[in-house]
């Protein structure tokens, strides 16, 4: 049996319950192929694999919090801390009632092969809680926020651990966080976590960075194909961060995207998202997407799942994990969709990224396509370093370059071995090489 598939059913025995993390195990390691089967006997005499896929530190805690009628209760907290050879670990915090250890830790799996893309020097890390912010007032908000920073604090600082946000995890968490941090401390350590508010340390341009760095990567993808995204038609799926942000560069380049979603609908808008409206209902007044169609009159809401059934040129999927699963990756196929284009994490299922990619469809897997955000957090993390901040357009402008960095990196990849065009092929050598180098260099630990 090959050191691969030796691997993956040991993973499969070990961790039958941690479907998600398997299901990115495999991805990684299927287009690993081509590098590992070169030298497979130096690879397992190092135990390589197994080290790769084994984080090197599982954080898990207890967070106990009060809520506004004075009921006490308890969420578990995690920290995975899965590959620090290239740098401190980096990784956003996830704040959403389905957070469990797989979810975890397929999450920081992937965020080392993202991170070692973008080119700058971080490690790959995820953490959050099965904590629901959604109805939850600010000040239960805040004592669960000063809650988890009470354990997670004694395992992050800025040469150690850089948390960000994530689902559920915003500018107000961050902040939160922040000030809860400095208080257990006593330091003003600006550079132990990013998405910081501007008046403490954050960074212009990185509310926008996913978003405007998933629309960056594609405009190139379009053009490396002798098009572009003037004119096209675009689907996108979430209403939160990612998906804002993606909608506001997409139109600024002169597409049309006609949908959003959040966890309960979805917006058909042939007239194109109004994103000011958006950003009011989603951002200001945290309401459900009925209130954007209540605004609009051009709007449809449609209750549950059904984004990526309305004909496109691209789509965007920027809410969640396993959001595009096979049927609805033959609805694109059917429907003239050319690219897919991934701002959420693993957003499409692995037999859908097989149906897209066999049916010539140009698919930019999320660890290359949303690395825009984790690239600008590690820019906040420079600018608290030098004390300074950049303006929004210095900073716009290297996501600009990561991002072109990026695409062609993993594109020459994918050719030099021999996959020219499988973008998931060429991400995860690409991601994978600068980390093995890092590695191998560091020693059997
Ligand atoms: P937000 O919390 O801002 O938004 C998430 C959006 O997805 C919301 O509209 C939410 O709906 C919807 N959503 C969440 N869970 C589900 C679900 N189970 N089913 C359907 N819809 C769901 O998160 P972000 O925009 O920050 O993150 C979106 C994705 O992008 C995630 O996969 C994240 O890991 C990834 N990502 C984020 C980065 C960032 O910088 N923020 C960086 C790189 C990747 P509702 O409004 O109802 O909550």
């Amino acid at each position: 049996m090959s050191y691969i598939d030796e691997t993956i059913e040991k993973i499969q025995k070990l961790h039958p319950e941690q479907k998600e993390f398997i299901q990115a195990v495999k991805e990684v390691l299927e287009s690993l192929r081509p590098v590992i089967e070169r030298n497979e006997d130096e690879y397992r005499r190092e135990a390589f694999l197994e080290r790769i896929t084994t984080p090197e530190r599982i954080i898990m805690f207890r967070v106990p919090w009060v809520d506004d009628k004075g009921n006490a209760h308890v969420n578990n907290g995690y920290r995975i801390q899965f590959n620090g050879a290239i740098g401190p670990f980096k990784g956003g915090l996830r704040l959403h009632p389905s957070v469990n250890l797989s979810i975890m830790k397929f999450l920081a799996f992937e965020q080392v092969f993202k991170n070692s893309l973008t080119g700058l020097p971080i490690g790959g890390a995820k953490g959050g809680s099965d904590f629901d912010p959604k109805g939850k007032s600010d000040r239960e908000v805040m004592a669960f926020c000063q809650s988890f920073m009470n354990e997670l604090y004694r395992h992050i600082n800025h040469d150690r651990d850089v948390p960000a946000g994530d689902i559920g995890v915003g500018a107000r968490e961050i902040g939160y966080l922040f000030g809860q941090y400095r208080r257990l401390t006593a330091q003003y350590e600006a550079g132990v976590l990013t998405g910081k508010g501007l008046s403490f340390g954050g960074s212009l341009c990185r509310r926008e960075a996913t978003g405007y760095g998933l629309v960056y990567i594609t405009e190139e993808l379009l053009k490396d194909h002798g098009t572009s995204l003037e004119g096209k038609r675009v689907v996108v799926s979430g209403a939160g961060n990612v998906a804002t942000y993606a909608i506001q560069k997409a139109q600024q380049l002169g597409a049309k995207v006609v949908t959003c979603s959040d966890s309960t609908g979805w917006i058909y808008d042939p007239e194109g998202i109004e994103v000011a409206l958006l950003k009011e209902v989603k951002e200001v007044k945290r309401a459900r997407l009925t209130e954007y169609a209540k605004a609009r009159p051009s709007a449809e809401y449609h209750e549950g799942k059904g984004v990526f059934t309305v004909p496109c040129d691209v789509a965007l999927p920027c809410a969640t994990q396993n959001e595009l699963p096979l049927e609805y990756a033959e609805a694109l196929v059917k429907n003239g969709c050319m690219a897919v284009c991934e701002g959420a994490n693993m957003p499409t299922t692995l037999e859908a990224t097989a149906y897209l990619q066999s049916h010539g469809i140009l698919f930019l897997p999320g660890k290359a396509a949303n690395a825009g955000g984790v690239s600008v957090s590690a820019l906040e993390m420079s600018q608290n370093s030098e004390r300074l901040s950049w303006t929004f357009e210095e900073v716009d402008a290297k996501l600009q370059g990561i991002m072109k960095n990026i695409y062609a990196n993993i594109s020459a990849r994918a050719k030099e071995f021999g996959k020219e065009g499988d973008y998931v092929s060429g991400a995860n050598i690409a991601g994978f090489l600068k980390v093995e180098n890092a590695m191998k260099a560091q020693g059997i630990i």
